[in-house]
């Protein structure tokens, strides 16, 4: 078990970088999905990608409560409806916004031993799959914002996701 320090939007230009496809799954791709797995947790986030850590590997780890997911090269392959709540990000402390996201959305990408993998996610899930596969090409967030959530809304911000 190891906690890696997570990136802070600002402080390096890291999380504006596209990350690469992973080719080989190795040891060392297990260890960095444990890594994250176990930096995301101890963060209360409810996810985590590569870059935040980083590592420019397309990676992603979730878990909005229904268990650990973790996605190599994750890719929508399609997303429906929309959705404007406010979601935070581990990498940008103190702050939450409203973003429009799909409803539902399922998601393709590999596990830690290359095999073909789908995920199918409606609400907090499908918010939080977006947000972490925007992660990989640099794509932060409050690029997204449509509104920062003030005092008024901070009842149902404390609902809302941190990834
Ligand atoms: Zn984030």
């Amino acid at each position: 078990m190891a906690i890696r320090k997570i990136v802070e939007l600002g402080r390096d230009d890291i999380l504006r970088k596209h990350s690469r496809k992973v080719e080989k799954f190795d040891r060392r791709l297990g260890q960095l999905l444990d890594d994250m797995a176990d930096t995301m947790y101890e963060a209360d986030g409810v996810g985590l990608a590569a870059p935040q850590v980083g590592v420019l590997k397309r990676c992603i780890v979730l878990d909005v409560g229904e268990g650990l997911i973790e996605m190599v090269n994750p890719e929508i392959l399609w997303a429906e409806g929309e959705v404007v709540e406010p979601e935070g990000c581990l990498s940008v402390p103190g702050r939450r916004g409203t973003v429009a996201r799909p409803e539902r959305v399922r998601a393709h990408g590999q596990d830690r031993k290359g095999k073909h993998i789908e995920v199918e996610g409606e609400g907090l899930l499908a918010r939080c799959l977006c947000h972490e596969i925007d992660h990989l090409d640099g794509i932060v967030y409050v690029d997204k914002m449509i509104e920062d959530v003030t005092d008024k809304l901070e009842e149902e911000a404390r609902e809302a996701a941190e990834g």
